[in-house]
């Protein structure tokens, strides 16, 4: 009786300084995208590979979401990017007043792109908003292609779907019309995108998403 009571107020009080967050980055012109997945399929990497693609015409800051460690926060520092590393301490997601912290820590008037790296998890961190523009969602070919059935309300709060390590297709069971079918029927209007992190394969399509995510996000396009 107590508990529905008190995470709803858990989650208007993250709603009310996600949009703090929201105009912050309004103020500034960040375009900010949320990025959301299992461990280890691939957010990072994706990170990687989009600032490497998208050169100089596009300034891409991070913030990492981790329980623990810095490692990914260290490689993006290496490609050049500024970041923040949060470390949860044990939270599965991040929330609206860790992202702040975090912002108030980047150069938010040199940064066009922002991504913000959720801790990997495929179940609360879509109940969490951060102030951002988009959400996103990376799926890897070696989860396989039932994850839809089984994380049905993170596939249905998404802008697009990213499907990681199609390098990987030839060696995995993995069906592509059958993992496309269900995202349509949960979430007919996400786009969908097939990539390879590890080849760089598909990686135009993306960057041109983010490109004009971007453009709308500041009225350009
Ligand atoms: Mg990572
Ligand atoms: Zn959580």
């Amino acid at each position: 009786m107590v508990q529905v009571p008190i995470v709803r107020d858990i989650l208007s009080a993250n709603e009310r300084i996600a949009e703090e967050n929201r105009r912050l980055l309004e103020m500034h012109r960040v375009c900010a995208v949320n990025i959301m997945a299992s461990p280890g399929a691939g957010k990072t990497s994706l990170i990687l590979r989009t600032i490497e693609a998208a050169g100089e015409g596009l300034r891409v800051g991070v913030i990492e979401g981790d329980i623990a460690s810095r490692v990914d926060a260290d490689k993006v520092a290496a490609a050049g990017a500024p970041v923040v590393q949060i470390n949860t301490g044990g939270t599965c997601h991040l929330d609206a007043p860790m992202v702040r912290a975090a912002l108030e820590q980047l150069p938010l008037g040199e940064i066009d792109l922002l991504f913000v790296e959720n801790v990997g998890n495929l179940i609360c961190p879509v109940e969490f908003g951060l102030g951002e523009a988009a959400r996103v969602l990376v799926s890897s070919v070696p989860e396989g292609d039932d994850k839809p059935y089984k994380y049905p309300g993170i596939f249905a709060a998404v802008d697009a779907v990213v499907l990681n390590k199609t390098d990987l297709a030839p060696y995995v069971p993995f069906d592509r019309a059958a993992f496309r079918r269900l995202i349509a029927g949960i979430n007919p209007t996400a786009a969908f995108f097939e990539l390879s992190c590890a080849t760089g394969e598909g990686m135009a399509a993306w960057a041109a998403w983010l490109k004009a995510l971007l453009g709308r996000v500041r009225g350009t396009a």
